[in-house]
């Protein structure tokens, strides 16, 4: 499947930025306060009936209290209305920290304008945690049995944005397999 100029140009700007962003986390200013440690970091995640893989973004290790934490990074159009961490970040930063056994997390949103940043920090969620994983499972027996998910970003106003840059759009409308 083809993916639209648009939308490769937007995925290019957050790649650039992410890239920013580890040279920041990089640079000697930031020495004293952060290590960082790798990037886009690939896990599986063996379910039996299953496995989960992916990658993640950028693991640091704070200096103060020598501990690990996975930092995502997010690029929004304005930072300012970042005012609290989409569910969404966080429930894929949960299931991160479950499946790296990293007990520790940040959000951070990046304004592509003006590269400001704001940064909310996250806390592993065991509930929070297994119920994610309890989605993972519900959606591989929709699969295993050939039936559709239901089209969940369209079922809230705070998820639609998803669909306008979901490459399945048309077949989604469509109810299509
Ligand atoms: S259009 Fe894409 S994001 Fe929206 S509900 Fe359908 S599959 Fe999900």
């Amino acid at each position: 499947m083809e993916i639209e100029p648009g939308r490769l140009k937007l995925f290019e700007a957050g790649n650039i930025l992410h890239e920013f962003i580890i040279q920041v986390f990089k640079s000697e200013k930031n020495i004293d306060k952060i290590k960082f440690l790798e990037s886009e970091l690939p896990f599986k995640l063996d379910q039996k009936e299953f496995i989960i893989s992916g990658r993640l973004d950028d693991i640091v290790i704070a200096k103060e209290d020598n501990k690990k934490i996975i930092v995502e990074v997010k690029t929004v159009r304005d930072v300012r209305f970042s005012i609290k961490p989409n569910k969404n970040h966080v429930m894929q930063l949960q299931f991160y920290m479950h499946a790296t056994g990293i007990r520790d997390g940040i959000i951070l949103y990046i304004d592509r304008t003006n590269l400001k940043t704001k940064a909310f920090e996250i806390s592993y969620d065991e509930k929070h945690s297994l119920d994610i994983l309890k989605r993972f499972k519900a959606l591989h027996e929709l699969l295993k049995n050939n039936v559709l998910p239901i089209d969940e970003a369209k079922q809230s106003k705070e998820t639609l944005w998803m669909c306008n840059m979901c490459e399945y759009r048309a077949k989604c409308d469509r109810n299509e397999k």
